[in-house]
């Protein structure tokens, strides 16, 4: 990181000074005998010096190439900032299926946020599943605006609940405070006048806004002007996205208590893939370095957890019939007999959460009344 290069470099160069006036003060004073004052050794100072020149080295290299950090490991990888500790790191995307948590899209990215990654995935997801239309559910961290849009023209619809942003106490009006009006296409203000559109403008994000301003006269004798606008500014403006309609109707769809259901099943749905990947596969770190690499490397590992995914739900006596049917062009023959044993094991699956929460209930011994239920037993149960 370019700022702990500087503050590296500051350090040393406090010491070095601290160094040469200890040297004079000897030269000064031949006899001095406090070990505080005493100069460093001749091998110390070579040794700070060339750690000195490494630093400036390694800043002078970021700032020809414009970078705030840099790699030597593996200069692909970037600094991620995670809730434990931050670490140079790639940002793994997934997309898992809702039905059967297979993992159907997958992706590496060098950016710490998630904040494009949105239309990426879902779009990659789309063209695999070979879908017209499809649900997309994703964090807070995806939450972007031009994104959701381009998931929405591409017949995606996203679930993703709006980040709040707590406003600070004292704070001027939000733009909540100011009503629009589709008909007259103006903001009416808390103190009733309106604010018409003006002008546009483009922002960093590379969306054109309308800007809808009130008049200076009337903003000027209005009671809430301190609670409106900072002291030296004439009147209000505010600024309203071309595509801001879509964004409200996906917000309000999004406060629907079907669309909080969806939301929360999110994280069982991917975090399942992650949890068996790192936990059960043991797969925390990638063994090789550079982004071409990684992503070979991350592709095997998602078909792994596939593999694996696929032969915990249909068994491995299936899964020959199924390679065997893939082989003769007939595949369709043996759906029936995949479906029919997915559901058999959802039955056993039900039946054993039930037989949990009984005996939890109970508080008797688990491991021996199951080891001991005859098989019939249990389909008849669920
Ligand atoms: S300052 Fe202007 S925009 Fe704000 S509330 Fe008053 S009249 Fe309305």
């Amino acid at each position: 990181m370019k700022k702990s290069v500087e503050k590296d470099l500051k350090k040393i160069e406090e010491k070095i000074e601290i160094d040469f006036k200890k040297l004079q003060f000897t030269e000064k004073n031949p006899n001095n005998n406090e070990n505080m004052l005493k100069p460093p050794t001749v091998i110390k100072l070579l040794k700070i010096n060339k750690r000195k020149e490494k630093l400036e080295k390694d800043l002078d290299f970021l700032e020809k190439n414009n970078l705030t950090q840099y790699n030597r490991t593996d200069p692909d990888a970037k600094l991620m900032v995670k809730p434990a500790h931050n670490l140079m790191a790639y940002n793994v995307q997934i997309a898992v299926d809702g039905k059967y948590k297979f993992i159907v899209a997958t992706d590496i990215s060098s950016v710490g946020q998630d904040t494009n990654q949105l239309y990426n995935m879902a779009s990659k997801s789309k063209d695999v599943l070979g879908q017209e239309k499809m649900n997309i559910i994703a964090d807070k961290g995806y939450y972007n605006t031009n994104e959701i849009k381009k998931c929405i023209d591409n017949n995606i619809t996203p679930f993703l609940s709006t980040p709040k942003y707590k406003q600070p106490k004292g704070e001027l009006f939000t733009a909540d405070k100011f009503e629009y009006d589709e008909e007259k296409d103006c903001y009416r203000c808390p103190n009733n006048q309106e604010l018409t559109k003006a002008s546009f403008t483009q922002d960093r994000g590379g969306r054109t806004n309308s800007v809808y301003q009130g008049s200076a006269s009337k903003c000027k004798n209005c009671p809430l002007r301190e609670k409106c606008i900072p002291a030296k500014t004439a009147c209000k403006r505010i600024y309203r996205w071309e595509h801001q309609k879509m964004l409200e109707q996906h917000q309000s769809k999004m406060e629907t208590d079907k669309a909080k259901e969806i939301i929360k099943k999110r994280g069982s749905i991917v975090e399942h893939p992650f949890g068996t990947i790192k936990q059960t596969l043991g797969w925390t770190h990638f063994l090789v370095r550079g982004k071409v690499k990684v992503t070979g490397e991350n592709a095997l590992i998602m078909f792994t957890y596939n593999f694996r995914r696929l032969i915990n739900l249909i068994g491995i006596a299936l899964f020959k019939k199924v390679l065997k049917a893939l082989k003769n062009g007939n595949i369709e023959a043996i759906k029936a007999e995949i479906v029919a044993y997915i559901a058999m094991l959802l039955h056993i699956w039900v039946y054993f959460l039930g037989r949990i929460k009984f005996y939890s209930y109970k508080e008797e011994k688990l491991s021996f009344r199951l080891r001991d239920t005859p098989f019939e037993h249990l389909l008849r149960f669920s």
